[in-house]
């Protein structure tokens, strides 16, 4: 299992970083199916893809060591120097 992973949605982007899971869970109770602890008790992707915006986002400000973390595309253009116009 890689040590870090990430799921792309439309306008963002969820990573995984098991290196920094603890395992209690709060994520599982908060992200509505989009994840699971795995045979190590460390997080995994369930189906991100059937969960709500908000719950993803619910399930990454939930995690007390952040181990699950949201990237808005907007955000990263912003940091990357491009922009539109018009
Ligand atoms: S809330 Fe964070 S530390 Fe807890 S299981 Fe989920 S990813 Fe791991």
């Amino acid at each position: 299992m890689a040590e870090w992973e990430e799921r792309r949605f439309d306008d963002f982007v969820v990573r995984i970083d098991r290196t920094l899971c603890v395992g209690f869970g709060d994520c599982i109770e908060e992200g509505g199916g989009a994840f699971a602890l795995d045979e190590e008790g460390l997080v995994v992707f369930l189906h991100p893809e059937h969960a709500d915006r908000e719950a993803l986002v619910r399930a990454c400000e939930s995690c007390p060591v952040d181990a699950l973390s949201y990237v808005e595309y907007k955000e990263a253009e912003d940091v990357s120097g491009t922009s539109s116009t018009g």
